[in-house]
């Protein structure tokens, strides 16, 4: 999805204050949301330098490529001397005569190149002439690319871009820590699969990709933007939840692809994806339901409130939370028949009225 407006306000906002000379700091973010109470479970966010870089210029790219921009030469971009304006030009048209075609998800030298990207966060340049160990050995002509589009960046969109992707986390961070541990054992337990040992990569970035995030395998790492509509408040939480459900799928693929070859029945392409939406929705909501219905820790109920674990009267409950398959229309948008299958037959299995094969053999045969 692209968000011309939110770029714009963001590129207003750099010219308005002088570019900060500040030096980048760490993209692990140490913090991790409140300092005060130490690293968070299950995710390991990193606001990388090169990693937003590459994707804003990917961006970038593709926007010129769409079929509704303009033709014309770029127009000078304000507060940019000539030179910036030159490396900044050469980078997006680097980009884009080599991977705006192509996806960042899919492709193999695109997944490849993020995950290097990620590993230097920490480096001032690429090529290993400030520091031996910063030669990134990327593939190609790219790195003098970046090396080039890196100063610009720096001093035009980066201070502005990793505090927004810092905001992101120190927004989650709350949610993580008080859900991420039930919730990683809940999804492994439905997936009959084991959560990773290691705490889990998310790369955060201002874009990342059109749906908003995506998972590469071997390494599993999370890329989600902190800018997407769609990933904020407590559907940040799902979304992280959902992307690293991505590297638990595998016992759920080969179970329905089983089943689909022992009826001799087409193995339907999203099945598996749509499991996913919906399980991990069903999950954060189920969470947020025990939240809403738990008592604060130390509160004493006023008089005339409900006693702790009372259901609150409905004028005083919170809307539930409504999951993202739901809310983004997926299911309305094609999968209306997946979502009749798993709430009939998938549903159970998560209640614990039925097996996880029952489960997957009783939707094979309905399809
Ligand atoms: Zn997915």
């Amino acid at each position: 999805m692209r968000r011309p407006a939110l770029l714009f306000a963001l590129f207003a906002v750099t010219l308005a204050a002088p570019a900060l000379a500040a030096p980048v700091p760490p993209a692990a973010l140490a913090a991790q949301g409140d300092p005060r109470m130490g690293p968070l479970p299950v995710f390991e966010f990193h606001s990388g330098f090169w990693v937003n870089l590459h994707h804003f210029l990917y961006q970038q790219a593709r926007e010129r490529r769409d079929p509704g921009a303009s033709k014309a030469a770029p127009a000078a971009l304000p507060g940019f001397t000539q030179d910036e304006q030159r490396a900044w030009e050469a980078a997006v048209a680097f980009y884009a005569a080599n991977y705006a075609d192509k996806d960042l998800l899919f492709n193999s030298d695109l997944t490849a190149l993020k995950n290097q990207l990620g590993d230097f966060e920490d480096c001032p340049e690429l090529s290993g002439a400030s520091r031996k160990e910063c030669n990134a050995g990327l593939p190609g002509k790219i790195t003098p690319v970046l090396n080039r589009a890196a100063p610009v960046y720096r001093a035009h969109w980066w201070p502005e871009q990793d505090r927004a992707n810092r905001r992101w986390v120190a927004a989650v961070a709350p949610l993580i820590r008080e859900k991420g541990l039930d919730l990683a054992q809940r999804l492994a337990e439905i997936y009959q699969s084991r959560w990773p040992r290691e705490k889990i990569r998310v790369e955060v970035t201002l874009y990342a990709s059109s749906p908003g995030a995506y998972t590469t395998l071997d390494p599993l790492r999370l890329t989600i933007s902190s800018s997407d509509p769609r990933n904020q408040g407590q559907a940040a939480l799902e979304m992280l939840f959902h992307e690293a459900s991505h590297g638990l799928a595998g016992p759920v693929q080969e179970a329905i692809v089983r089943e689909c070859r022992q009826r001799g029945k087409a193995i339907p392409r999203d099945l598996w994806h749509a499991l996913l939406f919906y399980t991990t929705g069903e999950a954060v909501k189920s969470a947020m339901a025990a939240a809403q219905a738990a008592p604060a820790p130390e509160a004493e109920p006023a008089p005339g409130r409900p006693l702790p674990g009372m259901p609150l009267p409905e004028s005083a409950a919170k809307p539930a939370y409504v999951p993202y398959a739901v809310r983004e229309g997926l299911y309305a948008r094609g999968w209306s028949g997946f979502q009749r299958l798993l709430e009939t037959y998938w549903q159970p299995y998560l209640e614990g009225r039925a097996s996880f094969d029952d489960a997957i053999a009783r939707m094979v045969s309905a399809l």
